[in-house]
C-alpha cells in the first residue's frame, strides 16, 4: 500500500462558535493531533485542508474540502485515510486497525463505528413519529480508509451532500466495511465537547 492521509480542518465551525481546528487540546492544536495519529499510524504524507500552518484551502462543504485534499495527494498514492481535525482523540491503534483491514485488499472502504447506546426516534417538529430500531445501527467515526480510485470515482459520480466519505462510496456501489471504533474518539462539535476531551486527556 502507498498510504497517505487527508485531515479536513476547514469549515466555519458554526455550532462550535468559530473555526475549531486551531483550538488547543492539552497544548496541541486539534488539527496537529489528527495529523500525528495518521503519520504514526502509517501514512507516508498528510495533506491538511484548512487555515492552519501548511494547510491548503478548503471548500464550502466537508466533501469539497476532501476533494481539495484528494487533488493535492502525491502521485502514486494507492490508499488514503480521511480524518476530521475535529476528532483529536483517535488513537494510533485505531488507525492501525483501519489500515490493516484495508490492507486485506477485498474492500473499497473501512470505517470505525460503534453500536448506538441511545434509543432512536424519528420526529416531525416536536411530534415523535416512530422509534427507529437500533438493531444493526452504528455511529460512525473517522479516520476512514479507502482504496483511492474507489474514492475518486465516488466523488466524481455525484455531487450531493455527504457527511462522510463512506457515504459517497456506498452510493457508488462500493464495498465498505466497519471495524470497532473507540468510545473516547469523540467529535468536537460544541464548546462543551472540548471540556470533555480535556478531562479524558488528563
Ligand atoms: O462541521 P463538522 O464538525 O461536522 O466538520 C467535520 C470535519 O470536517 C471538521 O474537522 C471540519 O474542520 C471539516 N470540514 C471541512 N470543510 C468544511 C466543513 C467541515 O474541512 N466545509
Amino acid at each position: 500500500m502507498n498510504l497517505h492521509g487527508i485531515v479536513v480542518a476547514a469549515g466555519r465551525g458554526e455550532r462550535f462558535g468559530g473555526p475549531k481546528a486551531t483550538v488547543l487540546l492539552g497544548g496541541v492544536p486539534l488539527w496537529k493531533r489528527a495529523v500525528d495519529a495518521l503519520v504514526v499510524g502509517g501514512a507516508r504524507t498528510v495533506v491538511v485542508v484548512g487555515e492552519v500552518p501548511g494547510g491548503i484551502p478548503g471548500g464550502l462543504r466537508r466533501r469539497d474540502s476532501v476533494a481539495a485534499g484528494l487533488a493535492a495527494l502525491p502521485a502514486g498514492a494507492t490508499h488514503v485515510l480521511i480524518h476530521d481535525a475535529a476528532r483529536p482523540l483517535a488513537t494510533v491503534p485505531l488507525v492501525r486497525v483501519v489500515v490493516e483491514r484495508l490492507a486485506a485488499g477485498d474492500v473499497d472502504g473501512v470505517i470505525p463505528g460503534l453500536p448506538v447506546g441511545d434509543t432512536l426516534k424519528r420526529v416531525d417538529g416536536e411530534r415523535v413519529v416512530t422509534t427507529v430500531s437500533r438493531q444493526g445501527v452504528i455511529a460512525v467515526q473517522t479516520p476512514q480508509g479507502f482504496e483511492i480510485e474507489a474514492l475518486r470515482a465516488a466523488h466524481a459520480a455525484d455531487h450531493d451532500e455527504a457527511t462522510d466519505d463512506a457515504q459517497l462510496v456506498e452510493r457508488n456501489g462500493g464495498r465498505v466495511v466497519y471495524v470497532p471504533g473507540e468510545s473516547t474518539n469523540l467529535k468536537i462539535t460544541y464548546p462543551e465537547d472540548l471540556a470533555v476531551a480535556e478531562a479524558w486527556l488528563r
